[in-house]
């Protein structure tokens, strides 16, 4: 399956054309200040090759979670000023999204401008589990577009969604892939088909139950998968240690057992940690000693210590295998790094993914925030990925109904 990308679209002609896209615009906001402009700067790439082709340029975004209703809070209107700042093209917000000022303000538009459609969470019907109901909102954008529009699929983080600014739209206007929904697609595909081994997968964060439907379906494709963060007190519970206070699923301890013993028939092998961090409390300024992965209520702390990190021994290990690997996945701090006494073994993964010579990919928002707060540059990774949910759904396996609305 391939789907069209948006350099054929303006190899075919946008002169004159409206063009919808969907971008991710969805930047956190401090009042009324936008605190992190990644997302705007990554979107500004699409939007600007369209206005500099000559299109008009309809853009549909959401921000945050409002409930199907205008809210000022969710306004688009600080991610487009600051849109407007870094844009070399004229740029302007409707005050709704597909009602009157939405249409005098495209009917307005030259070749070359841009208009940002009001968040189209503001609209229930985006958002709905009908069909026809999210069908008429679609007809709606869509109309916007007069009779030669096309859809233009930007907004990677969404693309997990069967909503109607990103599925519905594009089954009624032709529909391309945006460069940032290209990059992710063509990197995911080097993570699932043809991938370059040893492939090693390296996950943490917090909970073993958000990461389950992903670690079954990379048995049997990755060689080995590294365990950190609060995940690797389940995974020492199932192999028949006692945790202490630390993070346990304990509903999930047969699961991973299953997982465990389904692994080396599958060809993957689990490295689980030899040794933790273990604190008095879960605090920043918290005492804290390493103690070996099988005695961790032997700690000072005893019965109510706390695994905060993977420990030193633990982390050289994971580094070693990481920096032997041809293909490096990783999803998820291996500890609570907001804390800079248990930020170490977080920091030696990242070391480690800048030093391999592995093509690197990192998903998760807090594995991005973490390597950007440890110091660590974009650049010294092959790729970090946008959207989160969408490239864990991408590598369980599930269907994107946004990207295979877009194959043909
Ligand atoms: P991502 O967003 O990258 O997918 P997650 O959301 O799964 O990552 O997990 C990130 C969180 O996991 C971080 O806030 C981190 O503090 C937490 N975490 C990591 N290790 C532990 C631990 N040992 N105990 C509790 N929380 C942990
Ligand atoms: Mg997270």
């Amino acid at each position: 399956m391939t789907s069209h990308t948006l350099n054929e679209l303006i190899a075919e002609g946008v002169r004159g054309r409206y063009i919808l896209v969907r971008s991710d615009l969805n930047v956190p906001l401090d009042g009324s200040t936008v605190t992190d402009d990644g997302r705007i700067k990554a979107s500004l790439p699409v939007i600007e090759k369209l206005s500099d082709a000559g299109a008009r340029v309809l853009v549909t975004a959401h921000l945050g979670r409002p409930k199907g209703a205008p809210e000022a809070k969710y306004s688009l209107k600080p991610a487009v000023a600051r849109l407007a700042e870094l844009a070399p093209f004229r740029v302007r917000l409707a005050a709704d999204t597909v009602g009157e000022s939405a249409k005098e303000l495209a009917g307005a538009l030259e070749d070359g401008d841009v208009l940002v459609l009001e968040n189209v969470r503001f609209d229930a019907r985006e958002t709905s589990k009908d069909d026809a109901e999210r069908g008429a909102f679609a007809d709606e954008l869509v109309a916007l577009t007069g009779d030669n529009g096309a859809f233009v699929d930007d907004a990677f983080g969404a693309v997990h969604r069967k909503h109607a600014s990103v599925y519905d739209v594009a089954t009624k206007l032709p529909s391309y892939q945006g460069d940032l929904v290209h990059t992710e697609v063509e990197v995911l595909r080097k993570l699932t088909t043809e991938t370059q081994r040893p492939y090693v997968v390296v996950l943490g964060g917090s909970k073993v139950s958000d990461k389950l439907a992903v670690i079954d379906n990379l048995l049997g494709k990755a060689d080995t998968i590294l365990v950190g963060g609060g995940m690797l007190f389940t995974f020492l519970a199932a192999v028949g240690h006692k945790v202490a206070g630390s993070l346990l699923e304990a509903d999930q301890i047969p699961v991973v057992q299953d997982y465990l013993k389904r692994a080396s028939d599958a060809g993957t092998a689990f490295v689980i940690p030899t040794d933790v961090v273990v604190a008095s409390r879960f605090a920043a300024d918290a005492e804290h000693e390493v103690v070996a992965a099988d005695a961790i209520e032997d700690s000072s702390f005893g019965a109510t210590g706390i695994g905060l990190d993977i420990g030193p021994v633990s982390a050289a290990a994971f580094a070693e295998q990481i920096k032997a690997a041809k293909t490096v996945f990783w999803n998820g701090p291996m500890g609570v790094f907001e804390f800079e006494a248990f930020s170490d073994g977080t920091r030696a993964i990242a070391q480690a993914l800048t030093e391999t010579p592995a093509f690197t990919v990192v998903g998760g928002g807090d594995s991005a925030a973490a390597v950007r707060t440890l110091g660590f540059e974009d650049s010294q990774f092959g790729h970090i990925s946008t959207g989160g949910g969408a490239s864990l759904e991408y590598l369980e396996g599930k269907d994107l109904p946004g990207l295979s609305v877009l194959d043909r």
